[in-house]
């Protein structure tokens, strides 16, 4: 008998998961297959910082899809996710300036109220457990979400495998092409193929990875122990993530604040840092991190990137971490913030190609099988 299936989705981050979901909906039968046992890629290494509000484009409209289908997945799938929102907090004036830009223009279309609220430093220092001496301002980003990447994808699986999705696990893929999978475990055939493999497309499809310029870019980050004042009761990012994403970065007033913390810290702007935090519901914070690209990036993790954010940790929060654990993440980096294409008829490779594919992948799979199979209101799934 032939392996048929409708789908096959290479790969169990979110995205692939995102498609998997997607099509499942639809009433499609659904293979999900990945060489590993278990998800260990970015979608398990990650802060779980949904941060639909500071995107752009393409970004914001995967964004907000995505918020939908991470809110009714939490609800469905059981598993930890909290409107949080997002704290910014600002500790020069220029990065104010560019808070009080953003909030001018900022309209992400999530619900009735501003996407972006502007804090004194009194209410930052009430909500977030920093240094008062560090702040000068911030914001509140309220329509953010924040997860905890350790449970949820292997929550998301136990969902879809209970919605009727096989997943074969431990079963490497070393070519597709069009109606083919070659799996180490044998081929299957599926109508359509969904590659969602973050970096290694350049493995899969290199062609396809060359003409869009993909690489590699890694990422040092620690979890740690830290004695805070009181729990911090969203993710926070600082002017390092301002000058970032690109709804805050595009703006004009972005330059000013780029400019003076690469002059003052260039030590921090050579590890291409994104100084944020999330907490994990057991008190444990992750902090981060560096940047590196490369199409092979170093996996020899230097002491002194990690010296840095610790450094940078206590100073923001006026105590000594402890660090509990290290690790490397990976994601694919291009040019574009999104590669879709479809290579050979009925292959499509799906990937965010920056570092925000909590935020828009589920919804990134959605759009694109949409556009494939329908809406869901007009497919025989609904
Ligand atoms: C350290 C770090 C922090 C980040 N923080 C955030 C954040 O807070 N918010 C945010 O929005 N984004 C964040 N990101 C980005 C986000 O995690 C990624 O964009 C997203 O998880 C990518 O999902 P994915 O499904 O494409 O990839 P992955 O989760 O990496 O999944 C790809 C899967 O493909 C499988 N695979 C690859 N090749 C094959 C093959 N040949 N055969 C079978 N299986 C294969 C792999 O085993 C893997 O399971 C972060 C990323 C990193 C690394």
């Amino acid at each position: 008998m032939r392996d048929t299936f409708d789908l096959a989705v290479v790969g169990s981050g979110i995205v692939g998961l995102g498609a998997a979901y997607a099509a499942v909906q639809r009433g499609l039968r659904v293979v999900v297959i990945d060489r590993t046992a278990e998800p260990v890629g970015s979608t398990v290494r990650n802060f779980g910082h949904l941060c639909f509000t500071p995107q752009s484009g393409d970004a914001l409209r995967y964004g907000r899809a995505s918020r939908e289908i991470w809110m009714r997945l939490a609800r469905d799938a059981g598993f930890w996710l909290r409107e949080s929102g997002t704290h910014v907090v600002a500790r020069h004036r220029d990065e104010l300036a560019l808070l009080e830009a953003a909030g001018e223009r900022l309209d992400g279309g999530f619900g009735d109220g501003p996407s972006l609220r502007l804090l004194d430093a009194a209410q930052v220092t009430a909500a977030v457990p920093v240094d008062r001496r560090q702040v000068a301002g911030g914001a509140l980003l309220p329509y953010d979400l924040q997860t905890d990447p350790r449970s949820a994808a292997p929550a998301i699986i136990r969902h879809l495998v209970s919605l009727g999705v096989e997943f074969r696990m431990r079963t490497s893929v070393g070519r597709v092409t069009t109606g083919t999978v070659e799996t180490s475990r044998g081929t299957v055939f599926a109508d359509t193929v969904v590659v969602a493999v973050n970096h290694d497309v350049d493995q899969l499809l290199p062609d396809l990875a060359e003409q869009h310029a993909v690489v590699r870019c890694s990422l040092d980050m620690l979890r740690v122990g830290i004695p805070l004042a009181r729990p911090l009761a969203s993710p926070l990012l600082t002017g390092w993530s301002l000058i970032r994403y690109s709804a805050f970065a595009t703006l004009p007033e972005a330059g000013a604040v780029r400019e003076r913390l690469h002059t003052e810290r260039p030590e921090l702007a050579a590890i291409d840092l994104n100084q944020m935090y999330t907490q994990l519901p057991d008190g444990s914070v992750i902090v981060g991190d560096s940047h590196h690209k490369a199409v092979t990036p170093s996996p020899f993790q230097s002491e002194a990137t990690a010296d840095l954010l610790l450094h940078e940790t206590s100073v923001l929060f006026g105590a000594q971490a402890r660090v509990l654990e290290r690790w490397q993440g990976v994601y694919a980096s291009a040019p574009e913030e999104f590669l879709v294409a479809e290579p050979q008829p009925g292959v499509l490779a799906l990937a965010a190609t920056t570092g925000i594919g909590m935020t828009t992948g589920l919804g990134l799979a959605e759009t694109v099988l949409s556009e494939r199979f329908g809406a869901l209101h007009s497919t025989k799934g609904a």
